[in-house]
């Protein structure tokens, strides 16, 4: 029995090394030009979930909507305990915005039934909208926690957590099934287990080994290729190492919802801001202050 938590982590650009051929024209990211990390709020979430199952019993699902490459980040989860792990990948979900992405997150979340916790990250360093949680919470109809900082008790089917709001500390109480997002105060996310490591290492999803087969077999013909794919699928899922794969068919995903058509943000320019000093007023908290506030937001447009 236990909760079956399922753990939402997205593998990002390192943003920490962004060189100029990083951004498109079009002001998407060119994610061929930057190396690859597990998005760090992610790994907090993930810890979380371990945590809770430890303590309460139960499952670890992890999910990560992404290219072929974001395998990388569902083995790190293995090898850091999640008990299964997904990939839901289709060229028909490239370009989601917020909107699209916590769509065709949560037909994988249905998909999966009998689901206690979702947990998110706070926000991702690419997108960096902190969007996909609350929305994810909504298309699910789920409550939603944001910002935990502590699980304090589970009792049954209510979760009482410790959430940082900026000045202070909110204690709230939530039924479940609820949608957590977890900021990277909350723990000290667990490495990986050697053992783990030597355990999981060759496992792969099966878009990886089409990939390896192309390269290893470059003359044979497709159906050659396949009879490949498919034995070394076979001897994987007789050792537990076959990662699952899902595509939007596999979660009965609207394609109106998903990718480019589902998707109403346009990123119209990316600009490198650097906050100076001299950029920064203090705005005093009097009826004066505000009304200074109120006046310059009005004449710079922001308002009005
Ligand atoms: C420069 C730039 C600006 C952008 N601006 C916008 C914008 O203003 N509005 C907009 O709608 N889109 C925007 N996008 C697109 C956005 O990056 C994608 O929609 C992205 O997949 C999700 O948004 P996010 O990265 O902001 O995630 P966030 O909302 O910051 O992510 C929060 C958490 O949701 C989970 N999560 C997010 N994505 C995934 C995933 N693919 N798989 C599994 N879990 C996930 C993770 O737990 C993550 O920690 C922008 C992209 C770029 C590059």
């Amino acid at each position: 029995m236990g909760y079956h938590c399922v753990v939402c982590v997205k593998q990002v650009p390192d943003t920490a090394n962004v060189t100029g051929e990083a951004m498109r024209e079009d002001g998407t990211v060119n994610r061929a030009a930057l190396p690859t990390i597990f998005n760090p709020e992610d790994l907090h979430a993930l810890e979380t979930a371990l945590d809770l199952r430890d303590r309460f019993g139960g499952t670890v699902t992890v999910l990560t909507m992404g290219p072929p490459k974001a395998s990388d980040v569902l083995r790190d989860c293995i090898f850091r305990g999640a008990d299964r792990a997904i990939l839901l990948t289709d060229r028909r979900a490239a370009a989601s915005d917020t909107l699209a992405t916590s769509y065709i997150l949560s037909q994988a979340v249905r998909k999966l039934k009998d689901v206690d916790f979702v947990f998110c990250g706070r926000q991702a360093i690419d997108g960096d909208t902190a969007q996909v949680g609350p929305q994810l919470a909504e298309k699910l109809g789920y409550p939603q926690v944001t910002y935990l900082e502590e699980l304090l008790g589970l009792s049954d089917k209510t979760a009482r957590i410790r959430r940082n709001v900026g000045n202070g500390w909110e204690i709230v109480e939530v039924d479940l099934p609820v949608l957590v997002t977890v900021l990277d105060t909350a723990n000290e996310p667990r490495p990986a287990a050697a053992r783990r490591v030597m355990k999981h290492k060759k496992a792969r999803t099966r878009i990886e080994l089409e990939a390896a087969a192309k390269n290893a077999l470059p003359d044979a013909s497709a159906d050659e290729r396949e009879a490949e794919i498919e034995r070394q699928a076979e001897t994987l899922r007789s050792r537990g190492l076959m990662l699952e794969q899902w595509n939007l068919d596999d979660i009965d995903a609207d394609l109106e919802w998903c990718g480019l058509s589902g998707s109403p943000t346009k990123v119209h320019r990316v600009q490198s801001i650097v906050l100076t000093k001299e950029g920064y007023t203090e705005i005093p908290p009097t009826e004066e202050g505000l009304r200074q506030l109120i006046r310059e937001l009005v004449v710079d447009h922001t308002l009005g």
